[in-house]
């Protein structure tokens, strides 16, 4: 039978990775307490696992094997999802609860949100495409659970933990990837309400798809320096950026570089 989780069943794509529903045994309620869940946050972790081949297939394996082990044998440790830039194993139902907030049975992080773990193994190809993956797989949980992205929360929020490390470290805290969920989110509601009027000469065309993304990944740094607000590149993913917004952007950035020198 096909199980679906969330509206997912195994084979769909969410970013670039591919949706493996694989869900672990009940018995062990330190792993699966099968406790009913009403999702009102999404919880972002890095699994702090360095190891090598610490992808996602593996930390299938590792709760699989957890929840047939006896209670004895295991501490509270679970979670929903694991992702890494090619898969998005599910191992728990997001309608039910998890341990991998520390916060406790009453704590909302773990009695009432999603974790979802991103990989961040030594010998991993692509890090930046399982966050993509995450942000991708977070915001379809944003739709389907009607959240919105100040519900994405970092498991710091709910117990000090220096939790999810990689992006903390990256980016000083927590609010950019945040803001980068929320571009995201934006821009798969705005789905092609496209008003823009095709063949209009002040849209800015693009030779190959090189330059576009070279372009891009311009506006996210200025976006990720705070030197423009996000909704430009909502604009620029929506195909809608005029040559002369462009233009203004850039003039607008180097005025604040100057600024901030
Ligand atoms: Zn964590």
């Amino acid at each position: 039978m096909t199980y679906s989780v969330a509206g997912l069943k195994t084979g769909d794509k969410i970013g670039k990775a591919t949706v493996v529903i694989d869900i672990i045994k009940k018995g062990n309620p330190e792993i699966r307490p099968c406790t009913a869940m009403k999702p009102l946050y999404v919880t972002i972790h890095n699994t702090g696992n360095r190891g090598k081949g610490a992808n996602a297939k593996a930390h299938n394996n590792l709760i699989h094997n957890l929840a047939g082990k006896s209670v004895r044998d295991t501490s509270h440790v679970s979670w929903h999802a694991a992702v890494d830039e090619d898969y998005i194993y599910i191992h728990i139902p997001f309608n039910e609860t998890a341990w991998h907030c520390g916060d406790g049975a009453k704590g909302n992080g773990n009695s009432k949100s999603i974790g979802l773990e991103i990989c961040m193994h030594s010998d991993q190809k692509h890090y930046e495409q399982a966050e993509e993956n995450a942000i991708a797989l977070t915001v379809h949980l944003i739709c389907f659970y009607k959240l919105s992205a100040n519900e994405v929360r970092p498991h710091q929020d709910w117990s000090g933990k220096y939790c999810p490390e990689l992006i903390m470290r990256r980016d000083g805290n927590f609010a950019k990837y945040r803001a980068r969920t929320e571009v995201a989110y934006q821009i798969a509601i705005s789905g092609d309400k496209n008003t823009v009027v095709k063949g209009d000469e002040n849209i800015m065309q693009f030779s190959s798809s090189t330059t576009k993304s070279a372009v891009r990944d311009e506006l996210v740094q200025f976006v990720g320096k705070g030197l423009i607000n996000q909704s430009w590149l909502v604009k620029f993913d929506k195909g809608e950026m005029t040559n002369g917004d462009y233009d203004g952007l850039k003039l607008i950035v180097n005025q604040r570089l100057i600024v901030a020198k």
